[in-house]
Protein backbone atom coordinates (compact mmCIF):
# COMPACT_ATOMS: atom_id res chain seq x y z
CA UNK A 1 0.00 0.00 0.00
CA UNK A 2 1.72 3.12 -1.13
CA UNK A 3 -0.47 5.73 1.09
CA UNK A 4 -0.13 3.76 4.46
CA UNK A 5 1.92 5.22 6.85
CA UNK A 6 2.75 1.97 8.42
CA UNK A 7 3.74 0.16 5.30
CA UNK A 8 5.93 2.85 4.86
CA UNK A 9 7.73 2.80 8.56
CA UNK A 10 7.70 -1.57 7.53
CA UNK A 11 9.44 -0.79 4.35
CA UNK A 12 12.11 1.55 6.12
CA UNK A 13 11.13 4.49 3.85
CA UNK A 14 10.06 6.46 6.82
CA UNK A 15 11.89 6.47 10.06
CA UNK A 16 10.44 4.80 13.13
CA UNK A 17 11.98 3.79 16.72
CA UNK A 18 12.21 0.06 15.66
CA UNK A 19 11.67 -2.17 18.68
CA UNK A 20 10.74 -5.19 16.88
CA UNK A 21 11.13 -6.75 13.90
CA UNK A 22 10.50 -10.48 12.15
CA UNK A 23 9.17 -11.57 8.92
CA UNK A 24 5.53 -10.52 10.27
CA UNK A 25 5.55 -8.21 12.71
CA UNK A 26 7.49 -4.90 13.29
CA UNK A 27 7.09 -3.05 16.36
CA UNK A 28 7.73 1.09 17.19
CA UNK A 29 7.49 3.84 19.48
CA UNK A 30 4.11 5.34 19.01
CA UNK A 31 5.07 8.91 18.00
CA UNK A 32 2.71 10.39 20.95
CA UNK A 33 3.11 8.24 23.67
CA UNK A 34 0.42 7.71 26.39
CA UNK A 35 2.30 5.56 28.66
CA UNK A 36 6.25 5.47 29.77
CA UNK A 37 5.93 2.33 27.01
CA UNK A 38 3.80 2.85 23.84
CA UNK A 39 4.57 0.85 21.29
CA UNK A 40 2.59 -0.59 18.34
CA UNK A 41 3.15 -3.67 16.61
CA UNK A 42 2.09 -4.09 13.19
CA UNK A 43 1.93 -7.14 10.68
CA UNK A 44 3.95 -6.65 8.00
CA UNK A 45 1.03 -7.30 5.46
CA UNK A 46 -1.62 -4.54 5.05
CA UNK A 47 -4.71 -5.43 6.50
CA UNK A 48 -6.66 -2.00 7.04
CA UNK A 49 -8.67 -3.12 9.52
CA UNK A 50 -9.94 -5.56 12.32
CA UNK A 51 -13.24 -5.50 10.18
CA UNK A 52 -10.67 -7.08 7.09
CA UNK A 53 -9.50 -9.69 8.83
CA UNK A 54 -9.54 -13.06 7.29
CA UNK A 55 -8.88 -16.68 8.54
CA UNK A 56 -6.30 -17.33 6.72
CA UNK A 57 -4.42 -13.89 8.24
CA UNK A 58 -5.59 -14.09 12.06
CA UNK A 59 -3.02 -15.93 13.41
CA UNK A 60 -1.08 -12.70 12.74
CA UNK A 61 -2.81 -11.36 16.03
CA UNK A 62 -0.96 -14.56 18.02
CA UNK A 63 2.24 -12.97 16.18
CA UNK A 64 1.66 -9.40 17.55
CA UNK A 65 0.42 -10.17 20.98
CA UNK A 66 4.21 -12.60 21.17
CA UNK A 67 5.92 -9.80 20.18
CA UNK A 68 4.22 -7.63 22.74
CA UNK A 69 4.55 -9.98 24.82
CA UNK A 70 8.33 -10.16 24.72
CA UNK A 71 8.54 -6.75 24.37
CA UNK A 72 7.37 -6.41 28.06
CA UNK A 73 9.64 -9.42 29.08
CA UNK A 74 12.64 -7.72 28.00
CA UNK A 75 11.85 -4.11 29.60
CA UNK A 76 10.83 -5.39 32.88
CA UNK A 77 7.03 -4.55 33.07
CA UNK A 78 5.84 -7.77 32.51
CA UNK A 79 5.48 -8.32 36.04
CA UNK A 80 3.62 -4.86 36.71
CA UNK A 81 1.17 -5.53 34.17
CA UNK A 82 0.62 -3.84 30.87
CA UNK A 83 -2.24 -3.55 28.41
CA UNK A 84 -3.10 -4.67 24.69
CA UNK A 85 -5.32 -1.95 23.00
CA UNK A 86 -6.38 -2.27 18.99
CA UNK A 87 -8.97 0.44 17.56
CA UNK A 88 -11.36 -0.71 14.98
CA UNK A 89 -12.63 1.91 12.66
CA UNK A 90 -12.83 5.92 13.61
CA UNK A 91 -15.67 5.31 16.07
CA UNK A 92 -13.42 2.87 18.41
CA UNK A 93 -10.24 6.16 17.69
CA UNK A 94 -8.71 4.01 14.55
CA UNK A 95 -6.86 6.86 13.43
CA UNK A 96 -4.08 4.98 11.14
CA UNK A 97 -5.70 2.08 8.90
CA UNK A 98 -3.06 -0.47 8.74
CA UNK A 99 -3.96 -2.77 11.91
CA UNK A 100 -1.85 -2.41 14.91
CA UNK A 101 -1.30 -3.35 18.20
CA UNK A 102 -1.33 -1.24 21.18
CA UNK A 103 1.29 -1.87 24.29
CA UNK A 104 1.14 0.34 26.89
CA UNK A 105 2.78 -0.02 30.30
CA UNK A 106 5.28 0.87 32.75
CA UNK A 107 2.06 3.31 34.66
CA UNK A 108 -1.23 2.16 36.37
CA UNK A 109 -3.87 2.04 34.48
CA UNK A 110 -7.65 3.00 34.55
CA UNK A 111 -10.77 0.88 33.65
CA UNK A 112 -12.61 1.42 31.88
CA UNK A 113 -11.24 2.89 28.83
CA UNK A 114 -12.23 6.27 27.12
P1 LIG B 1 -4.93 4.50 16.36
O1 LIG B 1 -5.47 5.84 16.77
O2 LIG B 1 -5.12 4.26 14.88
O3 LIG B 1 -5.37 3.34 17.20
O4 LIG B 1 -3.37 4.59 16.62
C1 LIG B 1 -2.49 5.21 15.73
C2 LIG B 1 -1.27 5.58 16.51
O5 LIG B 1 -0.25 5.89 15.59
C3 LIG B 1 -1.46 6.82 17.39
O6 LIG B 1 -1.26 6.49 18.75
C4 LIG B 1 -0.43 7.80 16.85
O7 LIG B 1 0.20 8.55 17.87
C5 LIG B 1 0.54 6.90 16.12
N1 LIG B 1 1.21 7.53 14.99
C6 LIG B 1 0.63 8.33 14.04
N2 LIG B 1 1.55 8.71 13.14
C7 LIG B 1 2.74 8.14 13.53
C8 LIG B 1 4.06 8.17 12.99
O8 LIG B 1 4.34 8.79 11.96
N3 LIG B 1 5.01 7.47 13.66
C9 LIG B 1 4.73 6.76 14.81
N4 LIG B 1 5.76 6.12 15.39
N5 LIG B 1 3.49 6.71 15.33
C10 LIG B 1 2.51 7.39 14.71
ZN1 LIG C 1 -0.24 -0.52 5.40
Amino acid sequence: MTDCLFCKIVEGEMDADVVHRDDDVVGFRDINPQAPHHVLFVPTKHIATLNELEADSAALIGKLTMAAKQYAERNGIAEDGWRVVMNCNEGAGQSVFHIHLHLLGGRRMNWPPG
